[in-house]
């Protein structure tokens, strides 16, 4: 009886060689446009302290108290895989004391994060963000630089079709006031509320502002807006950055009931949603989070970050699936020509030529086939009569061209390519 294989875990997926060329594609724009922008990679853990992230994200946002993967260590620590990546990058700038080394510090990642979260199409319990902290100016330039970052990669990755929309959420005491009056707005409502907005109504009540449920998107139609508790600086700010992002020419929509769902953020948020991959449209986050490095024992530090999904920025673009691609295949005629062949491969491999050649001693059809299905530039014929008379058929499989080659000329006919 054959034995039961064992699956992935529901929620992750595995990335195959026929579509790992579109995140290779993808990783290779993001760091060149972050090189350009002058941001520095960081890497951090896979695990931290579940501290961290009550600390950081909220204890009563759905991150925190519905989706981690905590556990506990055996030594009876209590820890939790990553499920977003702004908290790490803090705490190793704050532990590493990167602010001494620059006023300003850049810093740009690529991660695979944790949620669980119930998976559909754009919705993963393991996914991927690259995302990017600004730390040290509370300046609206640099929420421009920031959003204008995003904006770069988005359009070198061939992302059009999205609509940035902003907001600004002042300060603490500000979203506090305002949490009150939204409370008071909404409880003769309440009985008209989703049971998931009820139980937000005492915990996180603005994250009702981003409610999907239409009847309660036309109850919030007449709800009191943020902006009028905001204090005259946060106003300033926020006028700053759209005649910044206007000057720019990034377009952008204000979205006043735009919240974000995590604790840490202050004045400027955004979003960047994409019209084109259905329900889960939302391609990145972020905003300012002023207090969070002097929250988790830095010093007072103003900041701002994004942070962008990866699978659903591939749901997004375009993808065809790139078959596979060499440069040369040896074909390899008899034992004797084998040793030929394992020279000539590692031959061309250090001028850096991909070469593939057989393992199954295969007839001479099924290695030309084989040979196609690679899509192989060139195939190189070696048998035993080859060896014999020093010469060697090498053919360009696109032109159908064929040329004679002795041996220690095959390594000169690939250079002049
Ligand atoms: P957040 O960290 O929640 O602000 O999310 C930032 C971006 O990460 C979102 O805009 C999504 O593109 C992506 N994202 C968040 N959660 C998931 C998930 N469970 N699966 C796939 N992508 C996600």
């Amino acid at each position: 009886m054959k034995t039961k294989s064992i699956q992935s875990i529901k929620g992750t997926q595995d990335i195959l060689p026929s579509e790992v060329h579109f995140w290779q594609e993808m990783e290779r724009k993001i760091f060149e446009e972050m090189a350009l922008f002058g941001f520095s990679e960081i890497r951090t853990p896979a695990f931290e302290n579940t501290d961290l992230f009550s600390r950081s994200v909220g204890e009563q946002t759905d991150i925190v108290s519905k989706e981690m993967y905590t556990f506990e260590d055996r030594s009876g620590g209590n820890l939790t895989l990553k499920p977003e990546a702004t908290a790490s990058v803090v705490r190793a700038f704050i532990q590493h004391n990167l602010d001494k080394i620059n006023t300003l510090t850049r810093l740009f990642y690529i991660d695979a994060l944790f949620r669980r979260e119930r998976p559909q199409k754009g919705r993963y319990r393991q996914f991927h963000q690259f995302g990017a902290e600004l730390f040290g100016s509370e300046h609206p330039e640099a929420d421009i630089e920031i959003i204008s970052l995003a904006s770069s990669i988005f359009k070198s990755i061939g992302i059009d079709e999205i609509t940035l929309k902003i907001n600004t959420i002042g300060s603490k005491s500000a979203r506090d006031n305002y949490k009150i009056e939204l409370k008071r707005f909404l409880k003769p409502q309440f009985n008209k509320l989703s049971e998931a907005s009820r139980e937000r109504f005492e915990k996180n009540p603005l994250r009702i502002l981003d409610t999907k449920n239409s009847q309660e998107q036309e109850i919030l139609l007449n709800a009191p807006q943020i902006f009028e508790y905001l204090s005259e600086d946060d106003k300033a700010h926020f006028s700053e950055v759209k005649m910044h992002l206007k000057g720019l020419n990034i377009n952008f929509e204000i979205d006043p009931y735009l919240v974000r769902g995590l604790d840490y953020y202050n004045r400027t948020i955004f979003e960047f949603i994409s019209n084109e991959i259905g329900s889960q449209n939302a391609i990145c986050g972020g905003g300012r989070y002023d207090s969070l490095v002097s929250q988790l024992g830095g010093s007072d530090t103003p900041s701002i970050g994004f942070a962008a999904g990866m699978e659903r920025i591939l749901l997004a673009t375009s993808n065809k699936e790139r078959a596979e691609n060499i440069d040369c295949y040896i074909v390899c005629m008899g034992n004797k020509a084998q040793d030929w062949v394992l020279k000539c491969a590692n031959r061309l491999r250090s001028m850096k030529f991909s070469v593939c050649f057989d393992l199954l001693k295969r007839s001479l059809k099924s290695q030309m086939k084989e040979a196609n299905r690679l899509n192989a530039k060139h195939a190189i014929i070696i048998g035993e009569n080859e060896i014999k008379d020093n010469k060697f058929q090498v053919k360009d499989l696109d032109t159908g061209k064929q040329q004679e080659v002795a041996f220690e000329h095959i390594i000169k006919y690939f250079k002049n390519l």
